[in-house]
């Protein structure tokens, strides 16, 4: 089951309701991706979050279980690099122990995701696995990663978690022009078939420190017709309301591939999903610049149910809808970094 328009508990200022919940583990992470945590600004002198500050898995357990009462039914855990937090499968394991939840997935570079690494996460309780790719040749990859990891060491990722049997595992493409735009058709070429769905996720502006501007954003238009052009496409119904990615199907019957324009064509209007930083504070959107610091709140002291009540009460108000009125000066705007909310 992966719906997102069952009646949910807990309905927003624009009648969203809500689904998923978005956990960042940690805001560390083994790349220094250059559209994401650029090394001038998370570089030696970058101070990270300390064990401390981080929300510990007792505490995302417990945010879990009253998300649950509000209608959450699936949880993506991200960072930073999720795979660099010790012991990510004892979280699983909490999660997946809650009645209601019935997906977790993980959003991985998949550097760390070892055949014994993939089986571990998978009995813990790990439903889905995407996996983040942004070329197939060494050369951009490096470029982009920034720390030298080559693309066969996430293929290799790709292929433990293929073996460790996962719900599905998918490959996230994030496009910028002037650094991947090359690699569109190659990629689709080489998941083509594979049974493996290969979803492009045009450039967004979240936070401040990845020089984003609106030319370096490759549509996702623009995607499907350089596909297009050499192994021909057609649109197909989306799985659930709701689903962010469009989905094409190759008319060979070579599979499908998902299109993720957050930017070209915005899909608030659906948005189900709330997440939760490293730190402890919880966004109702992507591009929000403050959250509410739902660790001090916790750690406060409050009740379970108290806690309902907050967190009631801010969905009850969230209006968020920036992708649709992004404009050029809500870009400058102060707002939440990636690698601390995760995407
Ligand atoms: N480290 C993990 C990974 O890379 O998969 C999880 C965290 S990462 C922030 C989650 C996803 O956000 C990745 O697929 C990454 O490519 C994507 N991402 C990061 N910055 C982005 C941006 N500015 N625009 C679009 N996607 C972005
Ligand atoms: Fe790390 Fe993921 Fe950001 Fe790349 S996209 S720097 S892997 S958090
Ligand atoms: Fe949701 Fe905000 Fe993205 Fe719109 S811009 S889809 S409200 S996260």
């Amino acid at each position: 089951m992966d719906r997102n328009d069952a009646p949910t508990v807990a309905s927003d200022a624009l009648g969203r309701n809500i689904h998923d919940l978005r956990i960042s583990v940690t805001d560390r992470c083994n790349f220094r991706c250059v559209y994401c945590m650029p090394k001038e600004v998370f570089g030696r002198g970058y101070r990270f979050l300390q064990k401390k500050e981080l929300l510990s898995f007792e505490e995302i357990e417990r945010i879990v279980r009253v998300f649950a009462r509000l209608g959450v039914r699936k949880i993506r855990l991200t960072g930073g690099e999720p795979l660099v937090r010790s012991e990510l499968e004892l979280l699983i394991e909490k999660i997946a122990a809650v009645d209601s939840i019935h997906d977790i997935s993980l959003t991985t570079n998949a550097a760390l995701l070892s055949p014994k690494r993939a089986r571990s996460l998978r009995s813990a309780g790990l439903s889905r696995v995407n996996v983040s790719l942004d070329a197939l040749d060494d050369e951009t990859f490096k470029a982009v990663n920034d720390v030298g990891v080559s693309v066969q060491k996430v293929l290799d990722g790709i292929s433990a978690a293929a073996d460790a049997g996962f719900d599905s595992v998918k490959v996230n493409m994030v496009v910028k022009r002037g650094m991947n735009e090359h690699s569109i058709v190659p990629m689709a070429r080489y998941f083509h078939g594979t049974g493996q769905i290969l979803r492009f996720i045009e450039f967004m502006d979240v936070g401040n420190t990845n020089r984003w501007h609106n030319d370096a954003v490759i549509t996702g238009a623009e995607i499907v017709d350089s596909i297009s052009a050499e192994l021909p496409l057609e649109s197909i119904e989306p799985n659930y309301k709701g689903e962010v990615a469009q989905r094409w199907r190759y008319q060979d019957g070579g599979g499908e591939i998902g299109v993720i324009s957050s930017v070209s064509q915005p899909f608030c209007g659906d948005c189900s999903r709330v997440r939760l930083s490293a730190v402890g504070k919880l966004y109702t959107c992507l591009f929000a610049a403050n959250g509410f610091n739902l660790l001090e709140f916790i750690r406060e002291g409050k009740s379970d149910a108290e806690i309902e009540l907050k967190l009631r009460s801010l969905w009850s108000r969230r209006r968020d809808r920036y992708s649709e009125t992004r404009t050029v000066e809500s870009v400058l705007l102060p707002k939440v970094e990636m690698s601390h909310i995760g995407g």
